[in-house]
């Protein structure tokens, strides 16, 4: 059975029927293949059949064909008559009759009669064997079937005998042989004659019962039906046993025997055997008797052996495919809930997707919406500040004019008030401007390289100032502290200006406010600490939360009737990030407040500026003496002068990439790279061509001294030389070049001339520096980083350089280039303040203004005035 059970065919099938095909013909076809399979099967392995048909029946059922319902049962209920299964059999059958339709299913019933008829008259439940085969009867009839109406009035005939209804039973005999008058079957013939014979002799008469047995006998023989003629003789032989006909008997058993043996029919070569040995022993041939009695015995036991192992086996098997069935059915369950699993899975999975598409579809779509309302509301925002600040300037400039001419206290003091109102309003417009180019991604950062100290100095006299006014004192306490650094004025000024004035705001007249600054390290990193500080009204732990939040105000009441928007803090967040930093406040009710900003600092690059920003004078001293080395090192140093020596002339100019002096002294013969290709070096680069070089020589010959001066030496000082000679020629090279920085400062401070006509006069590098500061002045992020990469110098050797030529710093040359360019378009009225602030790369009016009045003593708004 196994080795069935896993024919590839078969289980083909079996999957098809567990996959549940959707396509109906393939089940079709499945299901039709699984019964023929089963029927194949039937007659030598009746438990795959089952099986099978198990299998087809529910794969019909599920596809609700009928027929092949039909005939799965019919599989399986012949499959267990075979194996005995008399009442399952039975209980399919009549399941199959419920489903039959006449007369379509007239074939299938009649089957079933028939079957249902041959299976209770194996219970002996004669009564209804003759109910079912008369049934079948008329089924045939209906059909018009002769042979087999022939075949159950032959069968009926039989039932009516064991019934003792002789009469019926002659009656049906003589209908078949009506029938077999018509039409010769020797098959039911011999079975008409052979009932007859029976028949004759159950009633006790035995002479037509002989003739009649051996017409039947005739009958099977002429149609080869060796089975049937077997069972004819042998009932002749038991008749003339019965009749005691011995040797008559003996004939017909031994040739029955000889059939049965003939044909394997073991269990009638027992009978016959057991037959033969009785009439031979009624014969007296005990010798024989015994050799077939005991023949017929050991055949019967191992017929009863053979019979118990079938039965074992068949037990056995039952139970395999019980178990089997099971396995199936777990299988067929197992592969639904794992379709179920897989299914959820993939619905769980397809949402899931699904969902974070919508979520990052929405989430983008955000973005952008807000991005675009930023930008909306920047723009906005801008064109109403100029439309403000427009009218702002022209209420302003009348005030300040009417604030110089009049003399009258009181008006004095209505204009002042005037003043200040519009300065308030002027910086809430900025305030508000700054935080919507914030939130617009649009502010940007403007770091320059400046005067850390003179900064804050300005900031501590701005706010003792303010806070004087209230009748405060306003310390500004500096420590730890470097001169220059990299910083953004303008928004410093605003974290600052906000920190600072809402401490004066929110303190009490007669309270104390200050700024504590100091330079701490992080990391290696210099980080600039900023600690605003008051004994005012302090600030409660709800308050604390909110206080950075845009437009909340702390409940008015608390001792102070300070006005405000609410916005001064959220810009100051916002920039303190924006630069990288962070913002704390440690506050309570009635304590004070302390706002503390700590943001990274880059300070200015120790080599190359140092010695400039000190104010030194650094000298390199190139020379291969180490005698002459020292000697000259201790005389400048002597000077105050900062020395950098070389060993040759590679060595130097080796120097010369890191550090930027302001005078190059040099031997002319040196091992390696000599003193004039130094000098050559020195002149071609854009860095270094301005530095004076005195060549220092053994070497005097005309020629020689010739060649130096040629080649771009300013000095030519031959050896053995004089010390104070030496101090008199550096001192007058560094001279010139001090002259030549305040010829360029004076012709700055020309009101006069115009910004090109200052800047023609000036060496062709701060000239090309002028042209691109010119050229983009409108950007405010032009940085000093920005000018020396367009200038193609490093950015150290930039600012030595540009400090050395003009005494100027870059960014302060930068910054007077947009003041004084804002100046002449203020004066040729080429737009207002704002106009030309913005014009001039000024991100912020009110710092545009404050350098402006810092640079020409007055604000930009009277400039265009006559
Ligand atoms: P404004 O001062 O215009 O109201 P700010 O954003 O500058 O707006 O400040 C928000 C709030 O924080 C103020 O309304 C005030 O209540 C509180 N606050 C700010 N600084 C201080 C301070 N130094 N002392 C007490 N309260 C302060």
């Amino acid at each position: 059975m196994n080795r069935v059970f896993w024919n590839p065919r078969v289980i083909f099938f079996l999957l098809l029927t567990f996959a549940g095909l959707p396509c109906a013909t393939a089940q079709d076809d499945a299901t039709a293949a699984l019964l023929d399979r089963a029927h194949h099967l039937s007659a030598s392995f009746p438990d795959s059949t089952i099986l099978l048909a198990d299998s087809a029946l529910s794969l019909a059922a599920a596809q609700g064909n009928v027929k092949q319902r039909i005939r799965a049962m019919e599989e399986k209920a012949y499959a267990l008559t075979d194996l005995g299964r008399s009442e399952e059999a039975i209980a399919i059958y009549f399941e199959a009759l419920k489903l039959c339709r006449p007369p379509g299913d007239n074939r299938q019933i009649a089957f079933i009669y028939n079957q249902l008829g041959y299976l209770y008259l194996g219970e002996n439940d004669y009564a209804a064997a003759k109910n079912y085969y008369t049934l079948d009867l008329a089924v045939h009839r209906q059909m018009g079937d002769e042979k087999g109406c022939g075949n159950q009035l032959l069968n009926l005939a039989g039932v009516h005998r064991l019934l003792h209804e002789y009469d019926s039973a002659v009656f049906r005999l003589n209908e078949l042989e009506g029938i077999l008058t018509l039409k010769r079957d020797t098959l039911l013939e011999g079975g008409l004659y052979n009932e007859k014979g029976i028949l004759f002799q159950t009633t006790g008469v035995p002479d037509s019962a002989r003739v009649y047995y051996k017409e039947a006998a005739q009958a099977w023989a002429l149609g080869h039906y060796d089975s049937q003629l077997m069972r004819a003789l042998f009932n002749l032989a038991d008749l003339e046993a019965g009749q005691k006909r011995t040797e008559e008997a003996l004939s017909l058993y031994l040739e029955s025997d000889s059939i049965a043996r003939k044909l394997h029919l073991f269990h009638e070569q027992v009978l016959t055997g057991k037959k033969i040995g009785e009439m031979y022993a009624a014969m007296g041939n005990t010798a024989l008797a015994y050799r077939y009695l005991q023949d017929a015995a050991s055949l019967g036991d191992s017929l009863k052996i053979k019979d118990d192992a079938a039965f074992a086996s068949r037990l056995d098997r039952e139970f395999r495919m019980e178990q089997n069935r099971r396995t199936i059915q777990d299988q067929q369950l197992r592969i639904r809930r794992e379709e179920t699993r897989l299914l959820f899975v993939i619905i769980i999975s397809v949402c899931a997707v699904f969902l974070l598409v919508i979520v990052f579809t929405w989430y983008r779509f955000r973005q952008r919406v807000r991005a675009q309302v930023e930008a909306a509301k920047a723009t906005f925002f801008d064109n109403v500040a100029h439309e403000i600040r427009t009218p702002l300037s022209m209420i302003l400039a009348p005030v300040k004019v009417l604030q110089k001419k009049s003399s009258d206290p009181d008006e004095k003091k209505q204009l002042d008030l005037a003043e200040r109102n519009i300065t308030r309003l002027n910086e809430l417009i900025t305030q508000m401007l700054d935080i919507s180019k914030i939130d617009a991604a649009h502010y940007r950062l403007n770091e320059s390289y400046g005067d850390l100290q003179a900064y804050f100095a300005g900031i501590a006299a701005t706010c003792e100032a303010q806070a004087k006014e209230k009748n405060m004192k306003f310390t500004v306490n500096v420590e730890n502290f470097p001169s220059h650094g990299f910083f953004d004025h303008d928004a410093l000024d605003k974290i600052i200006g906000n920190l600072a004035g809402n401490a004066i705001k929110y303190t009490p007249p007669g309270g104390e406010a200050g700024i504590d600054i100091s330079v701490t390290q992080k990391d290696a990193h210099p980080e600039l600490s900023i600690s605003v500080w008051d004994t005012g009204a302090g600030i409660s732990a709800a308050d604390k939360e909110r206080i950075f939040d845009r437009f909340y105000r702390a409940d008015p009441k608390r001792g102070t009737d300070a006005r405000g928007a609410g916005i001064g803090l959220s810009l100051v967040r916002e920039l303190v990030t924006l630069m990288k930093g962070k913002i704390e406040v440690e506050s309570s009710p009635g304590n004070g407040s302390v706002f503390t900003v700590t943001l990274p600092l880059r300070l200015a690059e120790k080599n190359a500026s140092s010695s400039a920003e000190n104010g030194e004078t650094l000298v390199l001293l190139v020379e291969d003496d180490s005698d002459i080395l020292a000697f000259n090192r201790s005389l400048l140093e002597g000077e105050t002068y900062k020395v950098i020596t070389a060993g040759d002339g590679a060595e130097a100019a080796a120097v010369l990439e890191k550090e930027l002096p302001d005078i190059i002294i040099t031997d002319l013969m040196m091992p390696g790279r000599d003193g004039l290709s130094l000098l050559k070096e020195v002149r071609s680069s854009a860095a270094t061509e301005h530095i004076p070089v005195i060549i220092l020589s053994a070497k005097s010959a005309a020629e020689t001294r010739i060649t130096g001066v040629r080649e771009g030496a300013q000095v030519f000082l031959s050896k053995p030389f004089v010390p104070d000679e030496l101090i008199a020629l550096v001192r007058s090279q560094l001279a010139i070049l001090e002259k030549q920085q305040q010829r360029y400062r004076s012709a700055n401070e020309d009101r006069e001339q115009t910004l090109e006509e200052r800047f023609a006069g000036t060496d062709p590098f701060t000239q090309k520096f002028f042209a691109l500061a010119v050229q983009h002045l409108e950007d405010s992020g032009l940085s000093v980083e920005r000018l020396a990469e367009l200038m193609h110098i490093n950015r150290s050797h930039f600012q030595r350089k540009m400090k050395t030529l003009t005494g100027y710093s870059p960014s302060e040359l930068l910054r007077i280039i947009r003041l004084e360019t804002a100046l002449q378009l203020l004066r040729e009225k080429k737009g207002n303040v704002t106009e030309v602030a913005y014009r001039c790369g000024f991100t912020s009016q009110s710092y545009f203004s404050k350098c402006f009045v810092q640079r020409f003593g007055y604000a930009p708004s009277v400039a265009g005035k006559p």
